[in-house]
């Protein structure tokens, strides 16, 4: 290579965009997007900021930090809270976020039934003895599915301009590719792992040799272990002191699906409803036709995507009420995902919702509806 572009390239400042900590996390993102994890553990997770990024993966019902210095973790962990927003309209996945603070290098049963174990830019913080005991407590005790190291690749180093020893100054060591891949391959093969490396932040053209900025390890468990038998062959004692613990509004949890079927039902009700007022008005002064006072339930169907209506399941007004039957409502198919089944839909808004006599039907009373008339 020409020895003037090499020496350019050297005392050019190299920046990433996006930065590497976000193309380490894309990193990160895109593996749980890929393989969805339900549980994942962050360790060395300092500000939360992977966690934060990782709450939004629709897949993840379990997210769990862990980091040595408590005060790092404190300083953004509000932002793990849950907004209004999702107290409003409650997801239908469960989330529970907790952050530990504690070590690497000791066990603790929180740690265990995780599918996805991350580690970035972690091991290069780890003193000899920590480094030591990590691989037992990682892939020994945790043994995750999968579990994702990074750390910096120093072959990289030199592309630095005035880089003279690490790039932080905690770090305990930085290895070049040879020293990383050989630990990872030793660990890999120790704890019947597989590891393939890859890594984020392209050298420059030209430069390729270094390879990426920061190096990367997946480790893949090849055995297979369930959830249940980890925590039972694994007794050990809580080491780890629980600093934070949210558990999102969810529909799993009856109280807030009770909500949102009671929100549902009554919305889909009035919608029938005002079709039902609407028709009625059509039918004008014709006594045969108002009398009958049937509704094309196709129109309702095509308006509102409904599943199916069977033919004697159709609302009806009698006096100053109109009665809309929870079969139709239940074949909406919100509302049909929400109960699954018209005997859930009936428990859930017992004494919640004004229903017909026999319960059979959402009741609305029409009388000022009928004033305007
Ligand atoms: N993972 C973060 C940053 C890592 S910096 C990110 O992606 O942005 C390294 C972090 O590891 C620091 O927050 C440090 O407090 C933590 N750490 C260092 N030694 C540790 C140990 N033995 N156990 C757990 N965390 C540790």
């Amino acid at each position: 290579m020409d020895k003037n572009f090499q020496e350019e390239v050297c005392t050019q400042i190299i920046k990433f965009k996006p930065s590497l900590s976000k193309q380490r996390h894309q990193f990160v993102k895109d593996l749980v997007e890929k393989y969805k994890p339900k549980k994942v553990a962050d360790l060395g997770c300092a500000d939360c900021s992977l966690l934060w990024m990782l709450k939004f993966c629709s897949c993840i019902e379990v997210l769990a930090g862990l980091d040595i210095c408590a005060s790092v973790m404190e300083e953004k962990m509000h932002t793990l809270s849950p907004l209004a927003t999702d107290y409003l309209q409650p997801s239908e996945r469960s989330l529970t976020i907790t952050l530990h603070h504690g070590s690497v290098a000791h066990k603790d049963p929180c740690m265990l039934g995780f599918d996805l174990v991350t580690c970035i830019e972690l091991i290069e913080h780890l003193e000899e003895s920590e480094l030591q005991k990590f691989p037992e407590v990682v892939f020994g005790f945790m043994a995750p599915s999968m579990v994702v190291i990074s750390t910096p690749n120093s072959e990289f180093n030199p592309l630095f301009p005035g880089l003279k020893f690490y790039r932080h100054p905690d770090h305990k060591f930085e290895w070049n590719q040879a020293q990383f891949q050989s630990w990872a391959l030793e660990t890999a093969r120790c704890y019947d792992y597989s590891v393939e490396f890859t890594g984020v932040g392209h050298p420059p053209t030209g430069m390729e040799k270094v390879g990426f900025c920061t190096q990367i390890g997946v480790f893949v468990r090849k055995y297979p272990q369930t959830g249940e038998s980890v925590q039972s062959e694994k007794p050990t004692e809580a080491v780890y002191k629980t600093v934070f613990k949210a558990v999102y509004p969810s529909l799993k949890d009856e109280k807030y699906l009770q909500n949102a079927v009671i929100s549902e039902v009554i919305f889909t009700a009035q919608i029938i409803k005002h079709r039902l007022m609407s028709k009625h008005k059509e039918c004008g002064d014709d006594p045969e036709r108002k009398s009958k006072f049937l509704p094309s339930m196709d129109c309702l169907s095509d308006c509102l995507g409904k599943l199916v209506v069977e033919k004697n399941m159709e609302p009806f007004v009698s006096g100053n009420e109109v009665y809309i039957p929870l079969a139709i409502i239940f074949s909406f198919p919100k509302v049909n995902r929400l109960c699954g089944t018209l005997e859930k839909l009936c428990k859930l808004i017992a004494g919640k919702v004004t229903l017909s006599s026999d319960g059979s039907a959402v009741m609305f009373n029409i009388e000022h509806e009928n004033e305007e008339n």
